[in-house]
């Protein structure tokens, strides 16, 4: 290291802070400041990361080191190998005494932001690369009963001016949710996704990760997500031409993988991990995407249902997380105490929507939305996965998991452990839901119309089982009136039968049987 100047200061850069306007970057001195990135053991271990998610971050790490000494900087790196030190705390501070001062920008996660604040001679700067920042969300929250994404996504529109005219929505409508629900459908043309070359620094990662981290649910192979700004551009540009246009009408389909022509992907854009770790600005790509509807290149409900996703859900999540937390994560509003069932981890299972869903994960680290919410999120509330169980399933698993993101959606939309904060009832389906989505029921080994013969569907019995078990706690929700009541009326007999499956179906899950 060159020789401390009296004022020279230093600048820990995380890895999921990988943008050049970062607020801490915008103040570094070149040629006086220095910046340090820093790979952690604890933070490649917190949970047990897939191996691809690993190799993103550390890749992407090393490429924007590189790409900041390119502008003149000088970056201390410490990489995982040599690195002395386990946490990111002690591995910051190792260097901290050498400075005048230390400036970083907000970490994303509570866990972070617990580890470094004792760090000496801190200053913090305000992460400003959202577009509600953390004092306007906690404004507009304290002044509602009762919040709801679609009122703060509407002041998100009018903030942005994204498909505003004057102060009216663009079409007519805030929302096209109800025509993004299409059936899957084979005639719609799917592209293969773009492929990212793999660069020497990508490489060096895949090994490193390969020997020490191969017990780790997941696959090394086809690791294929971008690692750089321009990698990260690239993918904006391929969704914008590829996928975009049907974006909307199959935003919630469920596909069976095909193994001679298909994508994971669908027509979902495969941004998050670009925006999550900060290569992509949100505001630049909903601008990006609002111009293909300017041009007549994508419909309405393509790009309003891509948009409200970023400026409505993305921004909304993250500021209940960091309103919430900590006390957030300790919530269990439904009192489930299940076990995570070992399908979850690759575990055998004749359930094809689950199996098609983990071996995705597995594949690639990724799921879409769907097969998050409505198939692995779906199933461990109507089995009563404990949340901490599930929260650290769905932050390991995911290549674009980082915890203000996870959290609200695993914790909030999915297992409904916060009563109702995030989502207005708990998103419980039957298999009937997941047959209208697509074609994995015609594939399956159960039967979706049946509920309680040896070859029903699993998600059937336990649909009731769980209206049955949370009647008296969600009875006063409007929203879940119908099925309850569909409950309460139905014969004794047949209840009966219904609940003595669904302990079957339970039971099966145990021994790994269903
Ligand atoms: P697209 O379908 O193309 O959507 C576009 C973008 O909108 C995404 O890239 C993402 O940035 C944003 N977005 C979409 N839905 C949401 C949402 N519900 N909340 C916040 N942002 C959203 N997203 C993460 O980035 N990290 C996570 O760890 C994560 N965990 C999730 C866990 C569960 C249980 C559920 C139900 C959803 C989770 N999501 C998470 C949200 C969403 O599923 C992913 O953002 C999306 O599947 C990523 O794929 P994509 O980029 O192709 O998204
Ligand atoms: Fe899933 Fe049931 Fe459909 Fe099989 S029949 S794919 S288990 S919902």
């Amino acid at each position: 290291m060159s020789q401390r100047a009296p004022d020279m200061r230093l600048f820990p850069v995380l890895g999921d802070q990988l943008s050049h306007d970062l607020a801490s970057l915008r103040q570094v001195k070149v040629g006086v400041d220095h910046i340090l990135m820093v790979e952690a053991l604890t933070e490649t271990s917190y949970v047990s990361h897939h191996p691809q998610k690993i190799i993103l971050f550390l890749s992407a790490m090393r490429h924007f080191a590189e790409e900041l000494r390119a502008k003149g900087h000088v970056v201390i790196y410490q990489d995982l190998e040599s690195n002395p030190h386990t946490s990111l705390h002690d591995s910051i501070e190792a260097y901290a005494a050498k400075y005048r001062g230390v400036v970083m920008t907000y970490p994303g996660e509570y866990r972070v932001l617990a580890d470094l604040e004792t760090l000496p001679n801190l200053t913090w700067c305000e992460d400003d690369r959202f577009i509600c920042s953390l004092a306007d969300f906690k404004t507009w929250i304290s002044q509602r009963k009762q919040p709801r994404m679609e009122h703060f996504y509407r002041e998100m529109r009018r903030k942005t001016g994204l498909l505003m005219a004057g102060d009216k929505p663009v079409g007519g409508s805030w929302n096209y949710d109800g025509e993004n629900r299409k059936k899957w459908s084979n005639s719609a043309p799917l592209a293969a996704p773009v492929a990212h070359p793999i660069s020497e620094t990508t490489q060096e990662v895949i090994d490193l990760v390969a020997k020490r981290f191969h017990l780790n649910f997941g696959s090394v192979d086809n690791f294929n997500w971008p690692v750089t700004r321009k990698q990260a551009l690239v993918e904006l540009e391929d969704f914008r031409t590829h996928r975009l246009r049907c974006f909307g009408d199959f935003q919630d389909a469920l596909r069976t993988r095909d193994l001679h022509s298909g994508s994971d992907f669908l027509f979902h854009s495969k941004l998050s991990t670009s925006l999550n770790l900060g290569l992509l600005d949100p505001i630049e790509v909903c601008q990006a995407v609002a111009q293909s509807l300017d041009a007549g290149l994508a419909p309405i409900n393509a790009v309003e249902g891509f948009i409200r996703q970023i400026i409505g859900w993305r921004e909304y999540v993250h500021g209940i997380y960091w309103v919430m937390m900590p006390e957030y994560k300790k919530q269990n509003a439904l009192n489930a105490a299940a076990p995570l069932p070992d399908a979850f981890w690759g575990g055998k299972t004749r359930m094809t929507c689950l199996a098609e869903s983990v071996d995705q994960t597995r594949r690639s680290a990724y799921a879409h939305h769907i097969q998050r919410l409505m198939v692995t999120g779906n199933l461990a509330l109507l089995l009563g996965v404990h949340p901490d169980a599930l929260n650290a399933w769905y932050l390991a698993v995911y290549a674009d998991a980082v915890e203000w993101v996870q959290l609200p959606n695993t914790h909030g939309m999915v297992a409904y452990a916060d009563g109702g904060l995030l989502a207005s009832k708990p998103y419980a389906a039957s298999g009937k839901y997941i047959d209208r989505q697509g074609d994995y029921c015609g594939n399956c080994s159960y039967n979706v119309k049946k509920t309680t013969e040896p070859d029903a569907c699993p998600m059937n019995s336990l649909y009731w089982d769980f209206i049955n078990r949370t009647a008296e706690l969600l009875n006063k929700n409007p929203r879940m009136a119908i099925p309850i009541r569909s409950w309460s009326n139905m014969d004794s007999q047949k209840k009966k039968a219904i609940l003595t499956k669904a302990q079957l179906i339970k039971q099966g899950f145990r021994e790994n049987a269903v």
